[in-house]
């Protein structure tokens, strides 16, 4: 169990306005920031990124989808980190996110899901790095 995990903010919710909410939202759900960009992945970024899906039917539309528009990075900290994370945006498809959640507030659907959630310490760590140099660290 680590303390850290990795997050961005999507597409869909950079565009809608609903950043600042979202970051509201984690903030009050007691995790800090330890690292934070907005920045626009390239189409060759989001592939590399979601290389892990390569073989799945919707990493075109994925990747497409994840180069559109801006999106904000960021590393968060707090105990059970990645876990933590998981709970607090719910599920991939938002019509089956616990209300309350980040993704059932915000997302407008499987794709566009608002946010992403690393899903385990290694991909934390690997995620993180893919955006952040150490001393970009706080
Ligand atoms: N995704 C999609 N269609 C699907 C499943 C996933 O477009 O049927 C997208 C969605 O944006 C999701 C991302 O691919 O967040 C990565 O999928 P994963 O299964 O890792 O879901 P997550 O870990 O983000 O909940
Ligand atoms: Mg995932």
């Amino acid at each position: 169990m680590s303390n850290r995990t990795f997050t961005m903010i999507k597409p869909d919710a950079t565009a809608a306005g609903n950043t600042g909410k979202i970051i509201d939202k984690i903030i009050e759900a007691g995790f800090s920031i330890k690292a934070m960009k907005w920045t626009q992945l390239s189409m060759e970024d989001a592939q590399k990124f979601y290389a892990v899906h390569a073989e799945r039917p919707f990493y075109g539309e994925l990747c497409e989808y994840m180069s559109s528009s801006p999106i904000v990075a960021a590393i968060l900290e707090k105990d059970n980190a990645v876990e933590s994370f998981r709970n607090l945006i719910g599920a991939t498809d938002p019509t089956k996110a616990e209300p309350g959640t980040i993704r059932a507030m915000f997302a407008t659907s499987i794709a566009a899901n608002a946010v992403h959630g690393s899903d385990s310490d290694e991909n934390a760590a690997i995620e993180g790095s893919f955006f952040f140099a150490g001393r970009e660290l706080a």
